[in-house]
């Protein structure tokens, strides 16, 4: 079984998706590191986040297991990552390894932007997590401010429409929703009630 997961910036996409996957006993891949991963490397060679060639050899030379998530989940990674993954060529170099991630005979659940558009269009069950960007906002500050980080709300309210809007307007393969995925609109649902939704869907496409 694949299911696939897409949405914007904190919609809680990742959090459903790992337990899913922990539920339905398959291997996870949070497609966002491997942009991330690619933005981080960049800049630590010193390269310009539009460097299209270095860009590509990011992409290209990137290990799944190598990932040091607490250097790559900060806010500017995924600001940072939001501009590499506009590039077609770095899609194109990140594509031929998430396909081959949700083609694992065990199935798989994958989270991102374009897993059920682009990346696994023929998944079993496709969910698009949303949740209005103030709702969102405050799940990021409240995250934040129990990791003890100072929060300035308006900043993070900016960040999140600005890499919606970039994540939803470029031409290759741009954050929407599948034709034929389920649309979770977590606003005004907590942890819970968003996993059970999502267990419901996903407990549907199996029978
Ligand atoms: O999900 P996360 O916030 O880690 O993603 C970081 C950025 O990577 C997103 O804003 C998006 O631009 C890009 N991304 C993407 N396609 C994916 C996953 C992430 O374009 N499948």
């Amino acid at each position: 079984m694949i299911i696939a997961i897409d949405g914007p910036a904190a919609s809680g996409k990742g959090t459903l998706a790992r337990r899913l996957a922990a539920h339905f006993n398959l291997p996870h891949l949070d497609t966002g590191l491997l942009y991330r991963a690619t933005a981080r490397a960049l800049l630590d060679h010193g390269s310009r986040l539009d460097d299209v060639e270095a860009a590509v050899r990011a992409a290209r030379g990137l290990a799944l297991l190598d990932f040091d998530e607490q250097r790559l989940r900060g806010r500017e990674m995924g600001e940072a990552a939001s501009v590499v993954a506009a590039l077609p060529e770095v899609r194109a170099a990140l594509i031929d390894m998430q396909r081959a991630f949700s083609a694992r005979p065990s199935g798989a659940v994958l989270d991102g932007r374009d897993i059920g558009t682009v990346i696994a269009p023929g998944a079993d069950v496709k969910i698009f997590v949303t949740a209005s960007p103030e709702a969102r906002a405050q799940r990021r500050a409240l995250e934040l401010r129990g990791r003890g980080e100072k929060v300035d709300y308006a900043a993070i309210l900016e960040d999140i429409v600005k890499r919606d809007k970039r994540d939803s307007s470029r031409a290759d393969a741009p954050l929407k929703p599948a034709s034929d995925a389920h649309v979770l609109d977590t606003t005004d649902l907590n942890v819970e009630a968003a996993f059970a939704a999502a267990f419901k869907l996903v407990q549907s496409a199996r029978a």
